[in-house]
């Protein structure tokens, strides 16, 4: 199924301004072990699979050699499976990179918290779906699970000056159950700053039929990576328009500001980004185009680099942002100007304390009818392999056949013309954020 719907339109939204080498992420893959199974994991689970501290330290560079970045999404595998996993962060820490750890959360004691903070660590995404083989919580749907969110994310609280996000891999039959999340989130707008969604992609039969793939001109297999279990019957398509058209179905006025395209494809959404401003009862707007522009710009020219994770401070200063920005933008004028008719409205508490959250939905690769793989422009989560920048979301090609397939259609029918095949990342970073 291949959706019609076409908003939001991209050039109503800022175009990120990220680029392979200035770019708010790099992607650090310090371990392919983990301590559960994730349906829509594009990694292979290896047993003990952990990188020396050199190996990490060389990754590191190799990163700074080629990207210009800010926070550094430490990843894996899980990468709390990792034993030094404190110290990786102190590396990234002292070569001046925000650490972001993107675990599923199992493995998080309170002491281990405590040491990653004192180590440096400036925030957390925590995957969590109902598509985990999580123990404790197998056969919970989505809804149930926000009772875990909430754990991890009170946690995170108790410690305090942490960014908290999280991310859900997103099936056709868990889609309905999303803007859950998203509602979810908004009662703890305090505590989670981001929650990202990723459209679930594989490398399935039913995605790749009649197509051939290459590497260097050799014809390859695609199901022998591991991003190409079968999927029968689930569909591979799901886009950032199909996720926003169903949180406007609960949220009418759901506006995304800014979004990155794809590198074949102009008018894909492959990260879309929204960000709203509230309290933990109500939404007040959304920040349009301009102001995303504005902070974008802004952090650049007085960092000389992209954000990745605003500080939970500067997140919970919605009301002197709002206050100082909004003759700059249409969305933050609107969310202002119903901001202080709430607060005039309700003179015995008029003006609380205001918030920003945002809202990140990524598409990964989709296969064109040609053969042509449409990946995220820019790629934010660009990992190392052999002293290059790769995509993290097709390293297994990279390891098993030396390069990345290219397809072409083959003799049988040809695919729609967008058909998805890689999968997404288990623990996707989340978003830079004004
Ligand atoms: S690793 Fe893949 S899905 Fe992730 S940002 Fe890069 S191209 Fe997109």
């Amino acid at each position: 199924m291949t959706t019609t719907n076409i908003f939001p339109n991209h050039r109503s939204l800022y175009r990120l301004p990220w680029s392979l080498p200035d770019n708010p992420i790099a992607w650090l893959e310090p371990t392919a072990a983990c301590n559960i199974y994730c349906e829509g994991c594009y990694r292979a689970n290896v047993k003990n699979g952990h990188k020396s501290l050199d190996e990490v330290r060389g990754e590191l560079e190799t990163f700074s050699r080629f990207r210009n970045f800010d926070g550094v999404s430490i990843a894996g595998g899980d990468p709390l499976t990792h034993p030094e996993v404190v110290r990786i962060v102190e590396m990234a820490a002292t070569m001046g990179y925000k650490p972001i750890v993107n675990t599923n959360g199992v493995a998080l004691t309170d002491p281990l918290l405590r040491d990653l903070k004192n180590a440096g660590v400036v925030g957390f995404t925590f995957h969590v779906d109902s598509r985990q083989n999580r123990p404790g919580w197998k056969g919970k749907n989505e809804t149930e699970l926000n009772e875990l969110r909430l754990e991890l994310a009170e946690r995170l609280a108790r410690v305090g000056g942490i960014s908290c996000a999280f991310n859900a891999t997103v099936y056709e039959d868990t889609l309905a159950e999303m803007p859950g999340i998203v509602a979810w989130a908004r009662k703890h707008i305090d505590k989670v700053h981001v929650v990202v969604f990723i459209a679930f992609r594989q490398a399935a039969e039913e995605a790749t039929q009649g197509m051939e793939f290459f590497v260097q001109g050799e014809s390859i297999d695609f199901k022998k990576l591991v991003y190409s279990r079968p999927v029968k019957g689930k569909r591979l398509d799901i886009s950032s328009r199909d996720l926003v058209a169903e949180f406007r179905k609960h949220f009418p006025d759901f506006s995304p500001c800014a979004y990155l395209n794809g590198t074949e494809k102009a008018d894909s959404l492959k990260w879309l980004l929204t960000t709203y401003l509230g309290t933990k009862d109500r939404v007040f707007g959304y920040v349009g185009p301009r102001f995303m522009e504005l902070g974008q710009g802004l952090y650049h020219w007085k960092h000389g680099r992209y954000m990745a994770y605003a500080s939970p401070r500067t997140l919970r200063s919605g009301r002197s942002i709002a206050g100082l920005a909004w003759p700059l933008d249409s969305g933050l004028r609107e969310a202002w100007g119903r901001y202080l008719r709430h607060g005039l409205a309700y003179p015995l508490r008029p003006f609380p304390r205001l918030y920003m959250q945002s809202v990140m939905i990524i598409q990964p690769i989709d296969v064109m009818a040609d053969g042509r793989m449409n990946m995220c422009d820019a790629c934010p989560d660009i990992t190392v392999h052999e002293g290059e920048l790769v995509w993290s979301c097709r390293l297994e090609e990279r390891k098993k056949f030396g390069g990345f397939a290219r397809g072409a259609p083959g003799h049988e029918e040809a695919v729609p013309a967008e058909s998805p095949v890689a999968g997404p990342h288990p623990e996707e970073a989340a978003p830079a954020e004004v």
